[in-house]
């Protein structure tokens, strides 16, 4: 089979058990178009919840089977924390093959240089969930949750997610949206033309100018709504359906 010189892209999955389908379509996906392409980066919330890499979970743990059978067969297959998946550590890395990327992460991709993100650290306008995500990121908070028991991990998970659907009905859409302003920063600093980011659940390819010079910014779809991915070669930027 010819391997096509395409840089395949995905985020915001969420799998868990509560959508075999999305697991089963994410699974086709990493069998399928993956096999082809020259990497795959899953940028952020693979999962809708990772409590710590010894965690047990019979959905998460398919979800891995098939990226390590991915990787074994030849695919580098990179990943981001995103805001449900940010305990993606070490043992996750040796078990499937993947590689966890910093974020934000420049990468020279297909002649354009492009910066890489989750996304939520772009979104410097909703004050409320920065201050969190700077308590959950820091090495000593993980630390301690990490020693917590699996049963109550879980539980402050599942509060978490709780107390995180209900500030996304409360906060202003235009406020969980990236920043336009910190978007064009992290542009200027770093030279990159290209911003491929997921998070927002508002899939897009925007084009502006940022100094004079021609830049876009490619929001990934969220898997649930319709499993899709992004491919981007020397050609451009489209979107590959996938089936369900
Ligand atoms: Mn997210």
């Amino acid at each position: 089979m010819s391997r096509a010189a395409q840089t395949l892209f995905a985020s915001d999955l969420h799998l868990d058990s509560e959508a075999p389908w999305a697991i089963d379509a994410f699974l086709a996906f990493l069998e399928g178009p993956a096999r082809d392409a020259d990497s795959l980066y899953l940028l952020g919330d693979i999962f809708e919840a990772w409590v710590g890499d010894d965690d047990d979970d019979a959905a998460n743990a398919r979800a891995c089977d098939g990226l390590a059978k991915l990787t074994r067969a030849g695919t580098p297959v990179f990943a981001m924390h995103g805001n449900r998946d940010f305990l993606l550590g070490e043992s996750f890395e040796n078990l499937t093959g993947v590689k966890l990327l910093p974020d934000p992460v420049f990468v020279e991709l297909h002649g354009v240089p492009t910066l890489l993100s989750h996304g939520d650290v772009l979104c410097t306008q909703d004050l409320p969930y920065q201050e969190l995500r700077s308590i959950v990121r820091q090495p000593s908070w993980q630390r301690r949750f990490l020693s917590l028991p699996l049963s109550a991990r879980r539980a402050l998970a599942s509060a978490a997610r709780a107390g995180s659907k209900a500030h996304t009905e409360r906060q202003i859409p235009v406020l969980m949206d990236v920043n336009p302003d910190a978007v064009t920063e992290a542009l200027r600093a770093t030279g990159a033309r290209r911003l491929i980011h997921g998070h927002t659940h508002r899939p897009a390819v925007h084009q502006f100018e940022v100094d004079g010079v021609k830049s876009e910014r490619v929001v990934l779809a969220p898997w649930y709504e319709s499993a899709s991915c992004v491919a981007i070669d020397a050609a451009g930027v489209r979107e590959i359906p996938l089936p369900r």
